[in-house]
């Protein structure tokens, strides 16, 4: 009944259906699971416990007539003397002309706004009128698109209730129910969207971060026992002593955690089970070398293995790195991307289903485009943030199960990375080379820029080299563009003696391809860039890294960027020129001095919760909930994950009735069959 359509909710035209469709919500389950995902307190509060600049509400009487301005292009400002609690405050609303009417001397108001503690003003608010009002002053805040008004939606899921609350079903079998006491699903829904009490909202929102993540859990876990299921796996075979040959021939000796890793890796590959792995480890702790031996592993037993990285550019340096490790052994290695010339692709193809080609590596588009093979064995994806269920999926329906490996720098602590990525089992690398130095990290103002230049001409004079990164401007290309081009013809200037690069999204990738591999082969001293070489790349001579406009990345991505320098013996150093006037940037500049260790900046980072910084990015691959947070109520998820774990373990859980809702639901969310799972 709840998957009717909502068109049948009274007062819903066929306007409002398009408005809710633009939203992806087409049922009357949609829109009533359509949640808050914040809300304002609007309790009345006494004006003198408020703090400076705190948004609160409070209740007076009118103290002076209120007095209408108009300025500029339809804007207005309605300011008035409101008397609240002994205080005499002024109080400013904008842009809401109609409120004259509403406001007269003498009476009493409730209102709120914005805080002044030292000019007692209370701006840029709302006057709480009892048709706006909300219970107990909680008013939830939803994520609306186009020209839906918050007040209609909020007016429809009102009605969607009044009509189909008794519909409502439990999803939860009643033992879960019980010995977390947790609230009913149907009451959980209406104290989201219409509180009635904080300490009521806070247990219906506790329910609704353990179904979330519950369900999260659930398909993870089915996902992963199908797999299991399905693939009776192809157990690899191939002598250990042939593994310990091929370390010894490399030219280090591999870190105590890449040995673990490896061995780790191994085990999976022999198993009957089919891998699912993620491999985590900072900025240069050394994950290629570990994929090198996976992937010589599997050509041992006689597969083939493909490697997929997100640019062409990384591409060409693993291709190198690759043939430099694995072609002593007769392997062979072959580079496959979107600017292969189609002769060549053609004979790589089918050299690759002839089984004549041993690794293949590019972009993702490797798996995708009728790309065949005599028989894979592994694939592994580097620094591809976006990873899981989706390639999997391609992969399965080309019938093919390889071994999947997933390397990522993003340091994700490892407990919050297990209960994440349900699906996958995570190794972690957590020690870096021996003799590495940590990248000396200076924060300095922009007009310090001669004694960089002077800096980076010393750096150069002794056969260094250096990155030059410039701010990435989120509104236009185009801009980034210029900014680089800017930067480039500066430096070109100032340093004549050297050899410039310049690296942007714009240059074809023959182009790129062409800068980098001078920049690779110190053919050019400096790269100017925009932040297109953060992923991966690897020039262990470049011992300087510049970032113009640090302020303006977050703490994820000026990490990646440092990560640059500091692989080879010397000592590294990274400047960052930032704006000290920026509270934000100041904090996080100070992070990037204090630490060069990747877990414990994404530590900080937690504190500070900055935009664009490694949780709140696309970048760290997390799954976005409606209620829940994934980070705050990292504990929940783990419970969660235990929970679902014995669930799908259970006999009930597939055949009791209690659990019978439960199935449905995930029925209904795809997420219970194997090929509509994504
Ligand atoms: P990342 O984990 O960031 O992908 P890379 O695999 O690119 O790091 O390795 C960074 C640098 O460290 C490379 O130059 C690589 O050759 C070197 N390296 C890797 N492992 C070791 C090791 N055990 N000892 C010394 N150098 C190493
Ligand atoms: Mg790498």
């Amino acid at each position: 009944m709840m998957n009717q359509p909502v068109s049948k909710i009274h007062g819903v035209g066929p306007r409002m259906v398009e408005q809710l469709e633009n939203m992806g919500i087409e049922t009357v389950q949609q829109l009533i699971e359509h949640l808050p995902f914040r809300y304002e307190d609007h309790a009345v509060r006494r004006v003198t416990e408020a703090e400076h600049e705190e948004r609160i509400t409070v209740r007076g009487t009118v103290h002076s007539e209120p007095l209408l301005r108009f300025y500029g292009k339809n804007k207005s400002r309605l300011t008035v003397r409101v008397l609240v609690d002994g205080l005499l405050l002024q109080a400013v609303f904008f842009n809401q002309p109609y409120l004259k009417r509403q406001i007269s001397l003498g009476e009493v108001i409730t209102l709120s706004g914005k805080f002044d503690r030292h000019r007692l003003m209370l701006s840029g608010g709302t006057l709480k009128t009892t048709e706006n009002n909300v219970n107990e002053g909680l008013e939830p805040v939803y994520s609306i698109r186009g020209n839906l008004k918050i007040t209609a939606l909020r007016k429809i899921i009102q009605q969607a209730f009044t009509q189909f609350e008794g519909q409502m079903e439990e999803i939860l079998p009643s033992q879960l129910l019980t010995s977390y006491r947790l609230m009913g699903r149907a009451e959980t829904i209406h104290q989201l969207h219409f509180p009635t009490s904080i300490e009521k909202l806070k247990q219906a929102k506790r329910r609704m971060i353990y179904e979330e993540f519950l369900l999260f859990q659930l398909k993870m876990q089915l996902f992963r026992k199908k797999e299991r299921e399905a693939v009776q796996g192809q157990k690899k075979f191939f002598s250990q002593n042939v593994i310990e040959e091929f370390k010894t021939k490399l030219p280090f000796p591999l870190t105590n955690a890449q040995l673990r890793v490896i061995d780790e890796i191994l085990k999976d590959l022999q198993s009957e089970y089919r891998m699912n792995r993620l491999l985590q480890g900072d900025v240069g702790s050394g994950k290629t070398v570990v994929a090198a031996c996976a992937l010589f592993a599997v050509i041992q037993a006689g597969l083939q293995g493909a490697l997929m990285v997100p640019t062409e550019i990384l591409a060409e340096q693993h291709k190198e790195s690759l043939v430099d490790l694995l072609e002593p052994f007769g392997i062979k290695v072959q580079l496959l991307t979107g600017s292969t010339k189609v002769k060549e692709r053609r004979a790589i193809l089918e050299e690759l289903r002839e089984g004549k080609i041993d690794i293949i590596l590019g972009t993702h588009a490797l798996i995708q485009e009728g790309v065949d093979f005599k028989n894979l064995g592994l694939v592994i994806t580097d620094e591809q943030h976006r990873f899981g269920v989706e390639q999997r999926r391609i992969l399965r329906k080309k019938g093919i199960r390889p071994d999947v490996l997933f390397m990522t720098a993003t340091p994700i602590p490892r407990t919050l990375a297990i209960s994440a990525f349900g699906d996958m089992d995570v190794s972690v690398i957590d020690e870096m080379p021996k003799g590495r130095l940590p990248v000396d990290t200076r924060w300095v103002k922009h007009d310090m820029l001669p004694r960089i230049i002077q800096f980076m001409d010393k750096q150069l004079n002794v056969g260094k080299q250096a990155y030059v990164i410039c701010p990435l401007i989120e509104e236009s290309e185009k801009l980034d563009v210029q900014n680089a081009i800017d930067v480039h013809l500066q430096l070109s200037q100032a340093l004549p003696q050297y050899k410039i690069g310049l690296m942007h999204g714009r240059l074809s990738s023959d182009e790129k391809e062409s800068v980098m591999n001078e920049f690779a082969r110190n053919k050019v001293s400096v790269l100017v860039s925009t932040t297109v070489v953060e992923v991966g790349v690897n020039v262990p001579n470049a011992t300087l890294m510049v970032i113009y406009d640090a302020e303006r990345f977050g703490l994820a991505q000026l990490h990646q960027l440092r990560g640059r320098v500091g692989r080879g013996k010397e000592q590294s150093y990274c400047i960052l020129l930032a704006d000290p006037k920026s509270d934000m940037g100041k904090e996080r500049m100070q992070i990037m001095v204090d630490t060069n260790n990747g877990f414990e900046l994404s530590e900080r980072d937690l504190e500070l919760r900055g935009p664009g910084d490694f949780f709140g990015s696309k970048q760290s691959g997390l799954p976005k909930f409606k209620v829940a947070d994934i980070v705050e109520d990292f504990k929940v998820l783990e419970v969660a994950r235990q929970d679902a774990v014995k669930l799908v373990q259970s006999k009930a859980f597939w055949d009791g009735e209690d659990y019978a809702l439960l199935r449905d639901y995930l029925k209904k969310q795809t997420s219970f069959t194997e090929e509509k799972l994504d």
